[in-house]
């Protein structure tokens, strides 16, 4: 199928959530800096006040290529005040970037912040794509870009529910695609593997101050002492830098004919491929309960070979004194 039907209109007009850091942030000005100016970016936040850090990044770009507006993505009404203050344009591209994590044993973890993942990651995503639709499919055009995770493919321990979070994002993409292309309309997941922005320090905040109640010792070491440091070193290890996921992301935006599906993090293929290889997931859950619980030297020896194979022991480490 042709991407549009008529001929293609420069510059797209491009919707990110979640702009004031990370992904957002760099994707926005990365769009918004475009050589040859293909883009013009409503770069979206919950808190305008945090407006600084992008505008900054945004440079000559801020007000030609770049404008900023409020929008959270658990507000319906902000959602509209938002899309109906869009000074004339349609969207071509929306980009489903804000997102919240929440790691720890579940037994610990309150039913209100569970929610609020759910909110933000999936209902989020649906209310705003629910509310783009309409215009997209009057002008026969557009491209929904979500940004899911390799936890939307396999899930990982401690990451329970914002794994099933992204799982969710998952069916309801798959599904929405197969309709949408019959009105040109491309829908594209973007899943990186770790990520080093705000996201895991906001994480590692959230963790340093819960006291995980009704857990108990076992499960709870295992949390601390096993999964934690394992997490920092896969982060150490195989995270991307946000420009890196920015870049990819502007790869999909810029493809004529957008997949379904982007891995951003190669190092991370085999391991969302275990799934795949024993429909039954015995493979994947003992493949991943051996080498965290049991086989903490082949874990450590397997990251070592990563990081090796992605080059970083050839490149110094520098660490925080
Ligand atoms: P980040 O914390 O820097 O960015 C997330 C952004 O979402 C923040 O700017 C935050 O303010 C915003 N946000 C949260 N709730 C919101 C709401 N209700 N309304 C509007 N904005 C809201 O982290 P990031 O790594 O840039 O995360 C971006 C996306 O990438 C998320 O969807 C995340 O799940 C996904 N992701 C991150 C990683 C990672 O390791 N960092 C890995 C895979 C996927």
């Amino acid at each position: 199928m042709a991407r549009a039907e008529g001929p293609e209109r420069h510059p797209r007009t491009v919707l990110i959530t979640g702009c004031s850091s990370g992904i957002g942030l760099h994707l926005a000005v990365k769009l918004a800096q475009d050589p040859q100016q293909r883009y013009h970016v409503i770069a979206t936040m919950r808190d305008l006040g945090k407006k600084e850090k992008l505008e900054a990044a945004a440079g000559e770009a801020l007000g030609q290529t770049l404008t900023v507006a409020q929008m959270d993505v658990c507000s319906e009404d902000s959602m509209s005040a938002c899309l109906s203050n869009t000074e004339g344009r349609s969207l071509d591209v929306l980009v489903n970037n804000a997102g919240l994590g929440i790691v720890g044993p579940l037994e610990g973890l309150n039913m209100a912040d569970i929610r609020k993942v759910f909110e933000t990651n999936f209902f989020g995503a649906v209310q705003l794509i629910k509310a783009v639709l309409p215009s997209m499919k009057q002008r026969r055009r557009g491209h929904i870009v979500v940004v899911s995770s390799v936890m939307g493919l396999q899930g990982v321990v401690f990451n329970d529910v914002y794994s099933a979070s992204k799982f969710a994002l998952e069916g309801f993409c798959e599904s929405l695609a197969v309709q949408l292309l019959q009105f040109n309309i491309f829908v594209s997941l973007v899943e990186p593997g770790p990520v080093n922005t705000d996201f895991e320090a906001k994480l590692v905040a959230q963790v340093s101050k819960a006291d995980f109640p009704h857990t108990d010792p076992d499960t709870l070491s295992y949390f601390l002492d096993v999964y934690l440091p394992a997490s920092k070193d896969i982060f150490q290890t195989l995270g991307q830098s946000p420009e890196d996921v920015a870049q990819a992301i502007a790869q999909v935006i810029g493809s004529a004919q957008p997949s379904l599906r982007y891995q951003t993090n190669a190092l991370y293929t085999p391991l969302t491929a275990l799934k795949y290889a024993d429909p039954s997931g015995d493979l994947s859950v003992h493949t991943f309960y051996r080498l965290l619980f049991r086989c903490q030297p082949l874990f450590r020896f397997s990251l070592c070979c990563l990081r090796c194979l992605s080059g970083n022991c050839l490149r110094p480490r520098v660490t925080p004194m």
